[in-house]
């Protein structure tokens, strides 16, 4: 069954996009079977996997409204090695519509149901917000990566998110868990970020990812070119961080069904 994982951060500009497409494309690379969901009205990764994203005939608005299975929204990123569920602009309109439907916040969650065995791991790339795709997402993943840069602001937004997920916890989806806050955009010469870092470790412990991704203009190059980093320039330190990233979620993950495992045993 696939690991479904939100990569979520209400604030706009943080690095979901950059991590959602580079860490699909990474897993890809090592064996690993992966649906990445764009989730944004904005369609960032959508374009970034190489599709273009206006004229699509069926979109992640479809699978929200019940109109198509996901098989039918479905393409696949030839580069990336990976799955893709499109989004454009039309997604905004589903938030609007699904207000007035019955079981809105599980749209998502009934769409991909099916999907889950094909996979080893979903990732959905959210929206800046904290609205109803987001809510969709938090309900139907089994945890949450959070992408985030070092700075004092995000902390005091770390806040709201994580009394967000507590909220869907106890409403929508009693498994949720944070799987990890990932440090990107990261530049070692500043004091705060480092100051920041600590902050993060001594709140989150071990979920903060021994990965960190650096500031790396090869990262934010990539998507023009409808590439993962990993196809464009495979040596950069953008690349390697995010493959060494995709190494720690796998072996996270191989821990823990170790541990399912044993308290089954
Ligand atoms: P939004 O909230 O609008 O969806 P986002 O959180 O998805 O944004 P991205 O689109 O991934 O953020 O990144 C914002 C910008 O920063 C982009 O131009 C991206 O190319 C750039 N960027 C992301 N990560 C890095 C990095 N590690 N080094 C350099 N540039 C980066
Ligand atoms: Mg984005």
């Amino acid at each position: 069954m696939a690991r479904i994982l939100a990569i979520t951060n209400q604030k706009g500009g943080v690095g979901k996009t950059t991590t959602a497409v580079n860490l699909a494309a990474s897993l890809a690379s090592l064996g690993k079977k992966v649906l990445l969901v764009d989730l944004d009205p904005q369609g960032n990764a959508t374009t970034g996997s190489g599709a273009e994203k206006q004229g699509l005939a069926k979109t992640v608005y479809h699978l929200l409204l019940g109109t198509d299975g996901y098989e039918a929204v479905r393409l696949r990123s030839e580069s990336g090695g990976f799955d893709l569920l499109p989004a454009n602009r039309d997604l905004a309109g589903a938030e609007v519509e699904l207000v007035e439907q019955k079981q809105r916040e599980y749209r998502l969650k009934q769409a991909l149901d099916k999907a889950s065995d094909a996979y080893d791991f979903i990732l959905i790339d959210c929206p800046p917000a904290l609205n109803l795709l987001t809510v969709n997402a938090l309900t139907c993943a089994h945890s949450v990566l959070i992408p985030m840069q070092c700075e004092y602001f995000a902390i005091e937004g770390l806040a709201d998110l994580v009394n967000t997920i507590k909220k869907i916890k106890a409403r929508l989806n009693p498994g949720l868990v944070i799987d990890g806050v990932v440090r990107v955009m990261f530049d070692n010469r500043n004091t705060l970020a480092q100051h920041v870092s600590d902050q993060l470790k001594a709140h989150f412990g071990a979920k903060v990812f021994d990965t960190v991704v650096p500031r790396n203009v090869r990262l934010a190059e990539a998507p023009s070119h409808g590439l993962a980093v990993l196809q464009y320039d495979r040596v950069s330190k953008g690349a390697q961080a995010y493959l060494q990233m995709a190494r720690e979620l796998i072996a996270k993950r191989d821990a823990e069904i170790g541990k399912e495992g044993v308290r089954r045993g």
